[in-house]
């Protein structure tokens, strides 16, 4: 996956860096010291040691399965018991709590010279990654990713965003899902451009690193809503932003205050791509530069509360309950977005039970979301059929329309918002804040009131919560499970 001229710049990692000569070698070792293993996994600490790690396993045509060190000892048995990995690879020094301390382990060292004769053919077929989904629905479950998926999706982003090997990633994800390592690691990689990682974001790295020459973002919507909170503030900030070429967000819906501030103070709209660790992505804006004149819409530029099209070689669906496929592109007719192409996965490791459930008898992938598509195409997700379509006297109502709109009233840091079960209606609106001010939290009439009068009055909330924070996992998700569960 490295192509890019030997003396130019790959990876960066805080002080550390690496060219891409230098990357081959590092990678080579790894490759040369993994010659008996099938698979391995890589404990995915935000360090040079990791991209080292899975560039030179992928190298050696070994199967990759990262670990998140934040995971707990329970979730990190699972996943050993579940993929059975010969061995960890580790950043020396690195403490690998149990049962991951049972493994052979092999330490990384990105200043290792080696060669791999990559001579072996490899099958387009060959599992590249195992990554395990987030679990916000669920148990994780294992996706199993070949060579032709990873090549597939990042071709695809290639075109969509006229990515390049001139473009430099500023990157402050974490490196075990494939939002950070697909695209964040190997995308950079195979376009022969470079990353430079934050190790762990802030919006004064994002700004140095932008003004320092850096020319796109990858971010998660945590991060785009710290960089709207701190845009105000910080002149330097929106001056990096506006002078970047491309900022993508994804892995959860981005909040239109967000994206709408964000514009305000740089002039720039963020592209919002949407995708699934099993499919890898599906859906992005297409990028195209700044439109020529103010308030002109440039052909395919991103637009809020969108997800843009389908990727270039992704098929997608929208599909009623009942399985009848929608044709309308009303912006009306909510459907399961189903999909097919060459970035899918394989199968869910270990559970055939799973992975029938998960396709169609034609063929399609059920994501599980929910959307509707646009006069131009453009699909809106709603949110996850589990947990985000609510019904409620009639109408089938996506939490994340009612979240926007609580965003927009000035007393409301953060919102979720889910159903419960209503004699009356069916189920019944529930929005859970964490109020701006928690001395003055914004009360259920008050904002019942503001979101009818934006949406509609049966989209009010019913019920109120306040809360200190949102339950949220490593990517910045909010778990709704833990909401309504307890
Ligand atoms: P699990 O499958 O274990 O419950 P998960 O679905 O959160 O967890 P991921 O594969 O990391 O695991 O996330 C994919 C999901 O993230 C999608 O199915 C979709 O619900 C959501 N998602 C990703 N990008 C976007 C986006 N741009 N807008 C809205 N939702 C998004
Ligand atoms: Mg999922």
């Amino acid at each position: 996956m490295t192509d890019g001229p030997a003396g130019r710049p790959a990876l960066r990692f805080g002080a550390r860096s690496l060219t891409y000569g230098e990357l081959a070698s590092a990678a080579g070792a790894v490759a040369g010291g993994l010659a008996r293993a099938r698979r391995v996994a890589v404990w995915a600490t935000p360090a040079l040691e990791t991209a080292v790690a899975v560039t030179g396993a992928l190298l050696a045509g070994v199967t990759v399965v990262p670990l998140n060190p934040r995971s707990g000892g329970k979730e990190l048995g699972h996943i050993l018991t579940d993929s059975a990995p010969d061995l960890v690879l580790a950043a020396p020094g690195e403490e690998l709590p149990a049962p991951l301390d049972e493994l052979p382990r092999v330490d990384v060292d990105p200043a290792a010279g080696g060669t791999f004769p990559d001579d072996r053919a490899r099958d387009p077929e060959d599992p590249a990654l195992i990554v395990y989904t987030s679990g916000t629905t669920g148990p994780p479950k294992g996706a199993v990713l070949p060579r032709r998926a990873v090549a597939a999706t990042l071709d695809a982003l290639a075109e969509a965003w006229r990515w390049t090997g001139d473009d430099v990633l500023v990157h402050g994800l974490p490196l075990f899902h494939v939002h950070g390592l697909v695209l964040g690691v190997l995308g950079p990689l195979r376009r022969g451009g470079s990353v430079r990682h934050l190790g762990r974001f802030t919006t004064e790295g994002v700004a140095r690193e932008l003004n320092d020459g850096a020319t796109m973002l990858f971010g998660v919507p945590t991060m785009y809503h710290r960089i709207a909170e701190a845009l105000p503030g910080d002149p330097e900030l929106a001056g990096a932003l506006a002078g970047a070429r491309l900022l993508v967000s994804g892995s959860a819906a981005l909040p239109v205050h967000d994206l709408e501030r964000i514009a305000a103070a740089t002039g720039r709209r963020v592209i919002e791509r949407y995708g699934m660790t099993e499919t890898l992505m599906l859906c992005s804006s297409r990028w195209t530069p700044p439109a020529p004149r103010p308030g002109v819409r440039a052909d395919g530029e991103p637009r809020a509360g969108t997800v843009g099209v389908p990727l270039p070689g992704v098929e997608l669906r929208l599909v009623e309950e009942d399985g009848t496929p929608i044709a309308a592109l009303d912006g009306e007719g909510v459907g399961e977005i189903q999909v097919r192409g060459p970035n899918l996965f394989t199968e869910y490791l270990n559970r055939p039970d799973a992975t029938a459930a998960a396709f169609t008898a034609d063929g399609w992938f059920r994501t599980g979301d929910m959307a509707v598509r646009d006069a131009d195409g453009c699909v809106r997700i709603v949110g996850r059929r589990a947990t985000d379509l609510i019904k409620s006297g009639g109408y089938k109502i996506g939490a994340g329309e009612i979240e926007n709109a609580l965003l927009e009233h000035p007393g409301v840091r953060e919102a979720a918002v889910t159903g419960e079960p209503d004699a009356d209606l069916g189920e019944r609106i529930v929005a859970w804040v964490v109020p701006a001010d928690p001395q003055s939290p914004p009360g259920l009439e008050e904002l019942a009131g503001h979101v009818a009068g934006r949406l509609a009055p049966h989209k009010r909330p019913r019920v109120l919560h306040h809360l200190d924070s949102l339950p949220r996992n490593d990517m910045g998700k909010i778990m709704k499970r833990a909401l309504s569960g307890g």
